[in-house]
C-alpha cells in the first residue's frame, strides 16, 4: 500500500534503524542523513519516513510531507552553513536521470561551486 514500509527498500530500513546511517536531523515526518558517497563537501539525503517511489508520487499523495521535506532541507542548509554560498536540492526521478533508490529523497548539495547545466 502506498506509504507503507517496503521490506526490500534500503531507505525504509534506514528510517526503521535496521541499516545504520549518519543521521543529521529527524522529525515526525522526515529523516536526513549523510550520503555514503558524497558528491560535494556537504551531501545530505532528506527523505520522508513514509515510502513513495519518487518525489512526484510523494507530493501527489502527501503534499504536507513533501513541504516538510523542502523546509527541512533549507533548515539543514542553514545549519550546515552552506546557505551563504548557495546550495542545490536535487530529486533524481527515474533511472534515466540517475535514480537508484526508489524511495523519494532530496539530495542537498553544497560547500563547493556547482555548475549549470548539471551532467
Ligand atoms: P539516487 O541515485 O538519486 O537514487 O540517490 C541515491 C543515493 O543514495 C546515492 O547518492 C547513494 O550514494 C546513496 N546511498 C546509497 N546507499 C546509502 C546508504 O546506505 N547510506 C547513505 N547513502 C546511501
Amino acid at each position: 500500500m502506498a506509504g507503507e514500509p517496503q521490506a526490500d527498500c534500503l531507505f525504509c530500513k534506514i528510517v526503521s534503524g535496521d541499516v545504520p546511517a549518519t543521521v543529521v536531523r529527524e522529525t515526525e515526518t522526515v529523516v536526513a542523513f549523510r550520503d555514503i558517497n558524497p558528491q560535494a563537501p556537504t551531501h545530505i539525503l532528506v527523505i520522508p519516513r513514509v515510502h513513495h517511489p519518487d518525489a512526484a508520487s510523494l507530493a501527489a499523495a502527501e503534499p504536507g510531507i513533501a513541504a516538510d521535506l523542502l523546509r527541512e532541507a533549507g533548515e539543514i542548509a542553514a545549519a550546515e552553513k552552506i546557505d551563504g554560498s548557495g546550495y542545490r536540492i536535487v530529486f533524481n526521478t527515474g533511472s534515466g536521470a540517475g535514480q537508484t533508490v526508489f524511495h523519494a529523497h532530496a539530495h542537498l548539495l553544497g560547500g563547493r561551486g556547482l555548475q549549470w547545466p548539471p551532467g
